[in-house]
């Protein structure tokens, strides 16, 4: 079977699917099966009018790519972000496919994004943007149809807002149309640690398997939102040494680790980590570059490049952000003997106890935290040890060896469905 050739790394989604390509290609999968998940299966634009806190009206552009619905309700996050494009909606959902196959979890793939800058926009402002995008994308989305969740710039209050504009046009309560949800109107416990605890098992796995001890690593975690500020936290107290942390306005870090509760205090009262006492300052590119044992970057795309490759520490990437590591970055990676575990494995605790939110919506039964999180840890270790052992047995990398997984899936459910016929 031959495929187009690698696009090379200018492109998100181009790259994304010149890694798909490679996958399949190793796979020796049906070429026509493969040409129904190398394109999505739907994309909407939205133009939302928003009337400003200063009386001035602004118009607001959304996205809503539904990559795949072959395994279930197409599943993926919102994120709000001054430079979210088409391209960039469209490879995140098509890793969203990937991610869920990976995990074997019963969804499909999706993801959205609205334009607009959130360190700018009032609370109220964020309201009626999320709520016009639900109003505008009400017929594609459902329980049963596509599932959103937060992403980068949003969190489980927008959730509610988006549960609550659905169900006002539904006329009854659907808790299930979204996940990330506060707990009082049917979030899951868990849920706001999961990707953050899907991290940590990874690297609990990864130091198994590679035979170090954690609780003797030190870790820099770039990005100190939801992923990573959890990530940081769950290894503090697994003793790792957090010795390095970010957010965008810059980094900090301590040779002899980062009092992680004092960081969070700290947060609260300033926001920003600057100016936390006892430590230097690092810029993001040079944070990524400090002496550690792990690295985890947990901020946003294209952080990992051929310019920084080669001068990275770390003997293990997990990536808690989507995307973080380029094409080109990942070669020398790999050459130089750095394991990477992939976005679409490390990340995916997220939509794991998502999954879990959805199933509780739907019976209406809630669990205890502790049970969702060993669910979590019964669905990633298993999931780890499957990439591992593609690893082995076709001698790629991670990355790959996790898209050979999902797309494996992905095609015989396909298959098996005969939807192509
Ligand atoms: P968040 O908005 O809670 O936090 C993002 C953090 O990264 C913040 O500290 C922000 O200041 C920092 N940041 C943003 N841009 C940056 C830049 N250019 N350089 C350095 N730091 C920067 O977002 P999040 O939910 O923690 O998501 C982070 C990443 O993880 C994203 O790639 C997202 O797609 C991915 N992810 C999130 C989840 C989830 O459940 N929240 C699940 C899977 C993957």
């Amino acid at each position: 079977m031959i495929l187009e050739p690698s696009y090379g790394d200018e492109n998100l989604y181009e790259a994304t699917m010149a890694r798909f390509d490679r996958a399949a290609q190793l796979l020796d999968i049906d070429r026509g099966l493969y040409k129904i998940i190398r394109y999505p299966m739907r994309e909407v634009t939205v133009y939302l009018p928003v009337l400003m806190d200063n009386g001035q009206i602004e118009v607001f552009t959304g996205y809503r790519v539904q990559h795949s619905i072959a395994r279930g309700p197409a599943k993926g996050g919102i994120r709000f972000a001054p430079d979210v494009n088409l391209d960039e909606v469209r490879a995140l959902a098509a890793w969203m496919t990937m991610k869920c196959a990976v995990v074997n979890i019963p969804f499909g793939g999706a993801k959205g994004g609205v334009k607009c800058d959130p360190q700018h926009l009032s609370e109220k402002e964020q309201e009626k943007i999320i709520r016009r995008y639900t109003s505008e994308l009400l017929e594609i989305l459902g329980p049963e149809k596509d599932v959103p969740a937060p992403d980068m710039n949003t969190n489980e209050k927008h959730m509610a807002w988006i549960m609550d504009t659905y169900s006002m046009h539904a006329r009854q309560t659907v808790t299930a149309v979204v996940t990330g949800k506060p707990a009082s109107i049917g979030g899951s416990r868990g849920r706001r640690e999961a990707t953050g605890r899907g991290v940590m098992i990874m690297c609990q796995q990864a130091a198994k398997w590679l035979n170090f001890d954690l609780s003797k690593s030190r870790v820099v975690v770039q990005g100190f939102g939801n992923v990573g500020s959890v990530s940081a936290m769950l290894l503090d107290r697994l003793g790792c040494k957090i010795v390095g942390v970010s957010d965008i306005q810059g980094g900090i870090y301590s040779e002899n680790g980062l009092n992680i509760d004092a960081l969070f205090e700290h947060i609260k009262k300033h926001r920003f980590l600057k100016g936390f006492p006892g430590t230097k300052e690092v810029d993001n590119k040079g944070l990524l570059e400090l002496p550690c044992d792990i690295l985890i970057p947990a901020a946003t795309e294209g952080q990992i490049t051929a310019e920084n490759a080669s001068k990275i520490h770390a003997r293990v990437i997990v990536e808690g952000a989507n995307g973080p590591t380029s094409v080109d970055g990942e070669k020398i990676l790999d050459e130089r003997g750095v394991i990477v575990i992939p976005d679409i494995l490390a990340n995916a605790g997220g939509v794991t106890v998502s999954y879990f939110e959805w199933v509780q919506d739907r019976m209406g039964y809630f669990w205890r935290e502790d049970v969702v999180n060993e669910r979590l840890e019964d669905v990633l270790v298993p999931s780890f040890h499957e990439v591992v052992e593609y690893s082995t047995r076709f001698q790629v990398n991670l990355r790959t060896a996790a898209y050979m997984l999902g797309i494996q899936r992905v095609v015989d459910t396909i298959k098996t469905r005969g939807i192509y016929a």
